[in-house]
């Protein structure tokens, strides 16, 4: 029920009847928040009876009254969406802690120190969360009380030093408020409802919901529950533990804890928290307790857990339970081992990971020879993995401004806080001197798939003057200076250390073998050269979808010839200059044929208008006139001449080739010679033709024949047998709506060009449209930037058009998709459903592809 109890209160619900030990509460529901905000922020007078209704259930159940003055129950507020935002919305610990009633904890405990520092705990919270007030209001206050009187931890303060303190907390509300702290327990409780609802709209929450991509919920839950207190003395703690070790995925008990500390004290980085293996020692029978509870629950729900405890004098509290976040490492690992387990079957496994996620596992991390020869000046936790290089800055507003200006930057911090979102999301990395595994900074950082290195007490940061000392060894590093953070051992490196490609084997092997047992759709790369086409294969590419062919022209001499070629006032002439490239043309496809030895290769001709092989700079246009022995004047003329005001509807893609077909029939003869070397080599060859820019059927008619004819001559010349295949791109909109007819007239597949087919079909330049898309994706006009994921409704329509016409003549008619979105998992989910035959998307992307098509077969199966 997470969509109308929140998670949290939806698990808090499932584990009382489980039988775990969680304190009573009660749950108000995500309608109640969408209803606060259509009531103008008001609650019905109706929920206002339910929870005093409620509230009195409660009372009874702990012989206890809220805010009793002799003997006090108290609770918490807590937030809790149906998609778990961790930190990002409010939480009131406390409640019902007045004058009065902390006399009545105090002496009722027996812990006078203990009630007073829950009494001044309580006014911060609700001083910053329902009054607003600044952290640093309180955090500068009690800084001073610790400083004044010499101490190291909050622990420290005596029970006069909190009275002290709750006094001046209470007149800074007056200061700044103008008002008392209210007294009244049920008034602070409804006040700090409403303001966890209000948290909901916060900035950070929406941030978070926005980079998360989470839609469609209606608000958050409320849920009040009974206190119970980790800051009871040295028998009492609290503490954050994982069922699987979040970073790596290993199935060992992990976990963070503190001793006489309460809520957001493991979290906040206040003090470094101790490992759990460390509660084993202490007290082994609640650590064996705290073991097996999380082992029933993570059975129960079937995935690693994410829990929250509390140990009250010797008791242990469970206060929160959820599907645990996890680096991509973990996730595979923890999937795999599942399956292995039999917790879960393969079909599961697969839809466990995040095909999006598995980018962190494809990309880089130190490179060990270089990593060894790096200077290391200090170590912390190894927070989230991979490897980052870049320029230190020192707050989240730098780090997204130098990103946005182009540069690599490691965002240091002391510790990092919900307001750095935006910074975090841009940095490379992240490193705080303080803080823990399940800090603010870690989760997060986790979350996003940053390097992280946490709670590194080597370094001291100032972070007024902008500067970090490491503390043995003194270097000081300022703002600019570069970083190396090994977010998988918690390392850091002065200066840039070389990075390196990752291992693909292991579980990762094992998963990725599952999906390409599941999936239907094949995957190919976009791949223009064989270095790029070996990394896709070695990815799990099969085949390629999409060579460009035009980066051919450019290299050294061949840009020479091309623009010969282009300059040339005659066929004669551009044929002369034509028969230099294609040497270089029979090469580069010889490499490519050999490097995807048995799968199709896809070559598309010549794509861009010829003016992008032409100079553009006064002095480039100087030299370029030397080399070709043309007058500066007659090569401006051929430049002006070739400009076009809208050149990505211009003279490009196959209008190319049919004003000069000697281009397209050079290209068609490299390409097949080069298949005819590589086949007599005693390789398997599958070379396919592929004409672009296509928008009507003579284009494609004229043209087909004309290689048709070239390839076939080639061929019998040859004396072998070699088979070939001829299509075109579905890019134009035109294209997709004579579909049956290109087909007609003999083309052999398809691939859709789904840039070309959003900009034309949508009528939104790629170039411009950058812009405004934001806030129409903001708006909710389009739900996702249509060049990042495709539009299914309006450019899928189109697909779906020409999928539809061209096999409804051959029914055999092979489709696929070489756009960027061939590689995004929606869109390989959609090109599923709609029955293409692959998918095209660059080397990385091939193993997310995989995954992606594999996970369309099992929920398409799930829905059956
Ligand atoms: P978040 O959603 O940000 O994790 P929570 O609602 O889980 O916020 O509250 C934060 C912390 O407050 C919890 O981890 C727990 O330590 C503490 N807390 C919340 N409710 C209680 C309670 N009833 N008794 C004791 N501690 C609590
Ligand atoms: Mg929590
Ligand atoms: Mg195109």
């Amino acid at each position: 029920m997470k969509e109308i109890l929140g998670g949290k209160g939806a698990n808090l619900a499932e584990m009382t009847s489980l039988g775990i030990k969680v304190p009573p509460g009660f749950t108000i529901t995500t309608e109640v928040c969408d209803y606060y905000y259509k009531n103008g922020k008001n609650l019905a007078d109706e929920v206002k009876t339910q929870i005093n209704e409620k509230l009195a259930e409660l009372e009874t159940k702990m012989g206890k009254k809220l805010g009793d003055s002799a003997d006090p129950l108290l609770v918490s507020v807590r937030s809790g969406a149906a998609s778990s935002m961790p930190g990002m919305m409010d939480t009131i610990l406390n409640l019902g802690l007045n004058d009065e009633s902390v006399k009545g904890l105090a002496q009722k405990t027996g812990n006078e120190r203990f009630a007073w520092d829950s009494y001044r705990r309580l006014i911060q919270m609700m001083g910053n969360v329902v009054l607003e007030m600044e952290h640093a209001d309180f955090e500068r206050i009690l800084e001073h009380a610790k400083e004044s009187k010499g101490y190291k931890y909050d622990t420290d303060l005596t029970t006069d030093d909190l009275k002290e303190l709750v006094n001046q907390y209470k007149a800074k509300i007056k200061e700044k408020k103008g008002i008392d702290f209210p007294q009244d327990p049920k008034e602070q409780m409804m006040l700090s409802a409403n303001a966890v609802f209000n948290s909901w709209n916060n900035y950070r929450a929406i941030r978070y919901r926005e980079i998360n991509h989470i839609v469609g919920l209606i608000g958050t839950a409320v849920n009040i529950q009974a206190m119970v207190f980790g800051n009871l003395g040295d028998d009492s703690g609290t503490g954050v533990c994982f069922t699987r070790n979040p970073s790596t995925g290993e199935a060992k008990f992990y976990g963070e804890y503190l001793m006489n500390a309460q809520g957001e004290d493991v979290v906040a980085g206040i003090r470094t928290p101790l490992n759990v293996l460390e509660l084993e020692k202490q007290n082994p029978e609640i650590y064996k307790e705290l073991v097996d509870t999380c082992n029933t629950v993570e059975k129960h729900y079937r995935d690693m857990q994410d829990m929250e405890f509390t140990i009250q004098q010797g008791k242990l509290y469970i206060l929160q339970a959820r599907n645990g976040k996890r680096t991509a490492a973990a996730a595979v690992k923890i999937a795999v081992d599942l399956v292995n387990e039999g917790l879960i079957a393969k079909d599961e496994g697969i839809l466990r990971v995040d095909p999006n996620q598995l980018n962190q596992l494809l990309h880089k991390q130190l490179d060990p020879v270089s990593k060894a020869e790096a200077q290391q000046i200090a170590k912390g936790l190894p927070a989230s993995p991979g490897a980052a290089v870049g320029q230190v800055v020192f707050t989240a507003s730098e780090a997204f401004q130098w990103t946005a200006d182009g540069k690599a930057v490691v965002l240091v911090r002391l510790e990092t806080s919900p307001e750095d979102i935006d910074g975090m999301h841009s940095a490379k990395g992240i490193l705080t001197a303080r803080g823990g595994m399940t800090s603010h900074a870690a989760v997060v950082a986790r979350g996003m798939g940053t390097c992280c290195v946490a709670g590194c007490a080597d370094i001291s940061v100032d972070e007024v003057n902008k500067t970090v000392t490491v503390k043995d060894s003194g270097i000081v590093i300022k703002e600019g200076d570069y970083l190396t953070l090994d977010g998988s051992d918690g390392s850091v490196y002065l200066g840039k250390v070389a990075t390196k490609d990752p291992d693909i084997g292991g579980d990762f092997g094992i998963l990725m073998a599952w999906a390409d047992e599941a999936r239907k759709l094949r995957v190919r790369t976009n791949a223009d050269t064989p270095h790029d086409a070996a990394v896709a294969r070695n990815f799990g590419a099969e085949g390629i979808g999409l060579c460009r062919t035009e980066h051919m022209f450019f290299e050294g001499e061949r840009i020479k010839a091309m623009r010969e070629m282009i300059l040339a006032s005659d066929v004669e002439g551009r044929k002369k200059a034509l028969a230099k490239l294609l040497p270089y043309q029979k090469d580069d496809f010889i490499g490519l044929f050999r490097a995807m030895e048995g799968f199709g290769v896809t070559i598309r001709l010549l794509d861009p208008p010829l003016h992008e092989f032409l100079p553009t700079e006064e002095e480039d246009i100087a030299e370029l006139s030397k080399e070709m022995n043309v007058s500066v004047q007659q090569l401006k003329e051929k430049i002006s001449d070739l400009h076009e005001f809208n050149p990505m509807l211009g003279h490009r893609g196959c209008r190319l080739a049919i004003t000069y077909p000697e281009i397209s029939d050079m290209q068609a003869t490299a390409i097949i010679e080069a298949a005819i070397a590589v086949a007599k080599e005693g390789k398997e060859v599958h070379p396919e033709i592929m004409i672009p820019i296509v928008a009507t059927v003579k284009e494609y008619s004229i043209l087909a024949t004309r290689i048709k004819e070239i390839c076939d001559q080639k061929i019998a010349a040859a004396g072998i047998v070699l088979e070939y295949k001829l299509g075109t791109m579905i890019e134009v909109p035109r294209a997709a709506l004579v579909a049956d007819k290109i087909v007609e007239a003999g083309a052999q597949f398809f691939s859709f060009g789904t840039n070309d087919l959003t900009q034309m079909g949508a009528g939104l330049s790629r170039d411009d449209a950058g812009k405004f898309l934001k806030e129409y994706v903001a708006q909710g006009i389009y739900e996702y930037d249509p060049f990042q994921v495709l539009d299914q409704e309006g450019i899928g329509e189109l697909m779906r058009i020409a999928i539809k016409k061209g096999r409804g003549v051959n029914p055999d008619l092979k489709i696929g998709i070489c756009g960027e979105h061939g590689g995004e998992p929606m869109t390989v989910e959609f090109c599923h459903r709609e029955g293409l035959n692959y998918v095209s998307c660059s080397p990385f992307r091939v193993p997310i592809a995989r995954l992606a098509a594999a996970q369309a077969v099992v929920r398409e199966n799930l829905k059956k």
